[in-house]
């Protein structure tokens, strides 16, 4: 399962990557929806997938593996079993990303991030930042899915991931799928049986 074909598939079989006309959390319309914690809500492919992306750093000697909360925690999380590391997660509070709940990095220690799904690198480019002020090393940024569509995420360091998806996203007044009359979809909703 190195190839970006096989990850694909893996993304498929969860119905975690779909192709259609999606409305988007953010309100756009996108012919492709992507959603990680569909892949990642089984833990044995989670434990699969992220294992693949840790192979990528078996000899980078990494200590820690840190992933911005929420999307970054079970990928942390399952990269640090297969490095046999220390998984944390960082979160937002008063707006910065931080380490709470008695979670910390020494001098020296060696950290990868971890995220699910890198779009911009905004949340992992402030976790660096804090684990560097911190005086710990950054040596890897890993992504199950790189969505940077080639722009440069501004880690200092390439961006390892499994698969580049592109997910283009049109304005709803301005979606060439709406005009085509293709039926639109907000992805999760479903009718529940007895639900009235
Ligand atoms: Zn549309």
């Amino acid at each position: 399962m190195t190839d970006p074909g096989a990850i694909l598939d893996v993304f498929r079989d969860a119905g975690a990557l779909l192709e259609g006309h999606f409305l988007l959390a953010s309100g756009m319309h996108s012919p492709t929806y992507l959603q990680c914690a569909l892949v990642l809500r089984e833990p044995s492919r989670a434990e699969r997938v992220c294992g693949r992306l840790a192979y990528r750093f078996a000899d980078a000697g990494i200590q820690t593996v840190i992933g911005p909360a929420i999307g970054g925690i079970v990928v942390a999380h399952e990269v640090a079993r297969a490095l046999g590391a220390k998984a944390l997660f960082a979160e937002r509070q008063d707006g910065s990303m931080t380490l709470r709940r008695g979670f910390a990095v020494e001098a020296g220690e060696r950290v990868l991030l971890a995220e699910d799904v890198v779009t911009t690198g905004g949340s992992l480019r402030e976790v660096q930042q804090m684990v560097t002020a911190a005086g710990a090393e950054v040596v890897g940024v890993a992504a199950l899915v790189d969505r940077t569509s080639g722009r440069d995420p501004g880690f200092g360091m390439p961006l390892v991931s499994l698969v580049k998806i592109d997910v283009p996203t049109y304005q709803a007044d301005d979606c060439p799928l709406c005009r085509e009359g293709v039926p639109l979809i907000k992805p999760g909703s479903r009718v529940v049986p007895g639900s009235g």
